[in-house]
């Protein structure tokens, strides 16, 4: 979503996964959006299952968010990750023209710059990755983390969402590689030089200031209203994803219950569960059981006039959804490893000025770092969190103002168009690089 908003304002080509599968790999199929070009390929069916729901959602995705429990380590998808990069490789080939500055986003790609510069490819290229890096600890059970990281430098310039993640590739760097970075995130090594810093994405807030407008917004937002006459909405957007904590929101929802009974009646926990990654067992298995918990904790707690948690498994569009954060009195984020998290920024523009929602913000997601006058959690710590809960419905309208005055000062000075621009700035400096590189 973000990337395609940031690709409007400049235009380019955009070569990505059709999400197609078929008997075999395809060649990329272009057509035209605006001023994009979208290029398209199909993957074989074989590909789908070892590459994309294999290496990059069940090796790289969990063990870059802590989750090792969940890491399947085997070589065939590593094979399938380094076969499809490497045909990517060979699409974009033939599109880069002399002076293009070449920007490969997220973890399904790391490699593809490497195998960019095998066939060549002498333009300036960089690598940001949306999800976080992991601690060294955990990243050195990957087999082949070498080689991982040494595909990073094919990369020119290489971004991170955070410090955290930032600091945790340097310590990588550092013990493994016994490098240390020089001044201005520069690193020397395998006869190359990377430049890493810290790039935390955003949004547009005007964007969101326009979908409010809209008349869906208006819309979803009156009806939310309406129907929570006496209530007071706590607002859950989420992909149905392990890394999200949602069954930690869920438990923590729950003792706020258990330990505020004068509560009761007067809250909704409005909870937007986005379907996701059905193919993986994993997020299957999270689906049914959190549809299990909100049956179990209406049943407990609810009555007949009034129902705890509503628990959505839909996907809205951005009008809808920017009319739901809208309507709510607070938005509560969980996640337990998060790059970055839009939902948080995307609440925060959405508020209107002279009665804003409060935000509720894992101190585990990259947005913390710049979301500070959010009331900041630990999701793991649920008897914080059902305090929390008390403090966002009781604050009084002057702190909700001062606190959101800061937090959308914030999104203003760091949007969207903000970080794209700071990106390609500082790729298109490393030229000096990139021809010491070539
Ligand atoms: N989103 C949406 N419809 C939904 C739920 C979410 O369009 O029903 C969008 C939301 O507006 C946000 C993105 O999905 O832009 C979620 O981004 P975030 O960084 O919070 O989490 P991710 O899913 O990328 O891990």
């Amino acid at each position: 979503m973000a990337m395609g908003n940031a690709l409007k304002e400049s235009g380019g080509i955009w070569l990505g996964w059709s999400g197609q599968s078929a008997e075999e790999d395809g060649a990329p199929q272009f057509s035209k959006v605006g001023n994009i070009t979208l290029a398209r390929i199909d993957l074989s069916r074989q590909n789908v299952e070892e590459y994309y729901n294999g290496y990059a959602n069940r090796t790289l995705w969990p063990l870059f968010h802590h989750r090792i429990d969940l890491t399947a380590y085997e070589q065939s998808f590593r094979d399938a990750y380094l076969d499809v990069n490497r045909s990517f490789a060979r699409a974009i080939r033939s599109l880069v023209e002399p002076g293009d500055v070449i920007w490969v986003q997220d973890y399904h790609l790391i490699p593809l710059g490497r195998e960019l510069r095998a066939l060549g490819v002498k333009n300036r290229i960089g690598f940001f990755l949306h999800i976080p890096w992991p601690a060294r600890e955990l990243f050195v059970t990957l087999p082949q983390h070498e080689d991982l990281v040494w595909s990073l430098f094919g990369y020119d310039l290489v971004g991170f969402q955070s410090n955290k993640d930032l600091a945790a590739f340097t310590d990588y760097v550092a013990t493994e590689l016994n490098v240390e970075p020089s001044g201005n995130g520069l690193i020397d090594h395998f006869g190359r030089r990377l430049r890493a810093r810290a790039y935390p994405i955003s949004i547009n807030p005007a964007e969101m200031v326009e979908l409010g407008e809209s008349e869906a917004a208006a819309r979803i937002e009156a009806t939310l209203r309406g129907r929570a006459i006496g209530q007071k909405i706590i607002l859950g957007v989420d992909r149905i994803d392990y890394s999200k904590g949602l069954p930690q929101k869920f438990a923590a929802f729950e003792r706020f219950l258990e330990r505020f009974p004068e509560r009761h009646g007067t809250v909704n926990l409005l909870q937007i569960g986005q379907p996701s990654r059905g193919l993986v067992e994993e997020y299957r298995n999270l689906g049914d059981e959190l549809a299990a918990e909100a049956g179990r904790i209406n049943g407990r707690h609810g009555m007949l006039d009034w129902t705890p948690l509503s628990y959505h498994t839909q996907s809205y569009g951005r009008d809808a959804l920017t009319g739901i954060y809208r309507a709510a009195d607070a938005c509560i984020v969980t996640s337990l490893r998060d790059g970055m998290n839009l939902v948080a920024k995307e609440f925060v523009a959405a508020q209107a000025a002279d009665d804003p929602g409060v935000l509720i913000l894992s101190r585990f997601t990259g947005a913390a770092e710049q979301l500070c006058e959010a009331l900041l959690i630990n999701p793991y710590d649920k008897e914080q969190c059902a305090e929390v809960f008390g403090e966002a419905l009781d604050m009084p309208r002057e702190e909700r103002v001062a606190r959101w005055k800061e937090l959308k000062a914030h999104i203003e000075e760091n949007s969207l168009t903000d970080w794209q621009q700071r990106f390609t700035h500082d790729l298109r400096a490393t030229e000096n690089e990139a021809a010491r590189n070539s």
